[in-house]
């Protein structure tokens, strides 16, 4: 079923959704299921699996020089999500990005998604890899979001890359996109962040996921503002606990947002990892609570390694 019509069967009832990240390289598939497994008595009606394009790594060789070579960490992403769906018997949501895919990569993945029965996608540009400085596409791929947009928007209608296909069939995929509620890091001023995420929408997507945020009043802000805009989606909040003393540099570093001084000062007055795990917990609680109330449409907990925090967050917020 498309997440959509999830949101909309709920009528109003806030869903609890997740995102899991694939296991790195030469971990197995019991990795997710151990992080899944004691979070399904919450329902989720849908999960999300994340996608790791290859990064650059420098390896000694024999002859003691380093070498710049390719690898990807964290592969696997469909064979999660088609295992996922096969286990629990709920919808999965593999994000899909623009970098590292040729748009005839992308046709193709599609395609794989739509014969497993894969009705969601998350659509993504993705991150510049670490040594290029900048987002470099390939020489055929997607450079935005907005163009994989279109181009799965494209295949709902039966439009093929190859024209000589003129009957093809339309897949039915709902599509995802993601929202800076604190701008993203290279947008030029949140209005114009703003603008790029209207112009996904009209291209197709059918409902936003938000950068994670610790404090709601980013969220509230940015959902009225995308409503003025004539962004009618629903707008899933994205959230994940602070636990641990060296998030409070690294959260801000890798996802460009704004700790509350509150929160950051308690983390880092904390004495022990119990306490800062408390602290994160009761602060993720608090968020959780207030966003239901305003009724949002899911709470989508980013799992990240963190399943039994988020397991108790869960037990008192539904
Ligand atoms: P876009 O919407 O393309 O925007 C990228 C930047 O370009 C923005 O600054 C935007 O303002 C600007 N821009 C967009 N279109 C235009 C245009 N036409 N002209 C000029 N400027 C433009 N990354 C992964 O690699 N794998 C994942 O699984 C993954 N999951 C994510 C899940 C969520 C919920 C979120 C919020 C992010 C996720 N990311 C993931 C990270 C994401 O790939 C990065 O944040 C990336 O830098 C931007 O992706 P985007 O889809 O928002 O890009």
């Amino acid at each position: 079923m498309r997440v959509t019509d999830y949101l909309a069967q709920a009528k109003g009832d806030t869903l609890i959704s997740f995102e899991v990240l694939p296991p790195l390289k030469g971990g197995s598939i019991e990795a997710i299921f151990n992080t899944l497994d004691p979070l399904m008595e919450f329902k989720p009606p849908f999960i999300d699996v994340t996608y790791h394009r290859e990064e650059y790594i420098y390896k000694k060789n024999s002859t003691g020089y380093y070498e710049k070579t390719a690898i990807r960490k964290r592969p696997g992403t469909v064979g999660i999500c088609a295992a996922i769906m096969h286990r629990y018997g709920v919808d999965a949501v593999p994000h899909l990005i623009c970098g590292g895919f040729t748009r005839e990569d992308t046709e193709n993945a599609l395609i794989d998604l739509n014969f497993l029965n894969v009705n969601n996608v998350l659509a993504l540009r993705g991150d510049a890899r670490k040594f290029d400085g900048k987002f470099i596409p390939e020489p055929e791929g997607n450079q935005y979001a907005i163009d994989l947009v279109k181009q799965i928007a494209d295949m709902n209608n039966g439009i093929y890359l190859d024209s000589d296909i003129n009957q093809g069939k339309a897949t039915n995929i709902c599509i995802g996109v993601a929202g800076y509620p604190e701008k993203h890091f290279e947008a030029p001023n949140y209005e114009m962040d703003l603008e790029v995420l209207k112009a996904k929408i009209d291209a197709g997507a059918d409902y936003i996921v938000t950068q994670m945020f610790f404090d709601n009043k980013h969220y509230f802000k940015f959902v009225e503002n995308c409503r003025e805009l004539g962004i009618n989606v629903p707008i899933i909040p994205g959230l994940k606990p602070l636990t641990k003393t060296y998030q409070l540099s690294a959260i801000p570093r890798i996802f460009h947002i704004d700790l509350p001084s509150e929160l950051a000062r308690a983390i880092a007055k904390a004495k022990t990892e119990e306490s800062r795990t408390q602290i994160g917990m009761e602060w993720c609680v608090e968020q959780s609570k207030e966003l239901k109330a305003a009724g949002v449409p899911s709470l989508h907990y980013y799992t990240m390694g963190d399943a039994p925090v988020i397991r108790k967050i869960a037990e008192q917020v539904f």
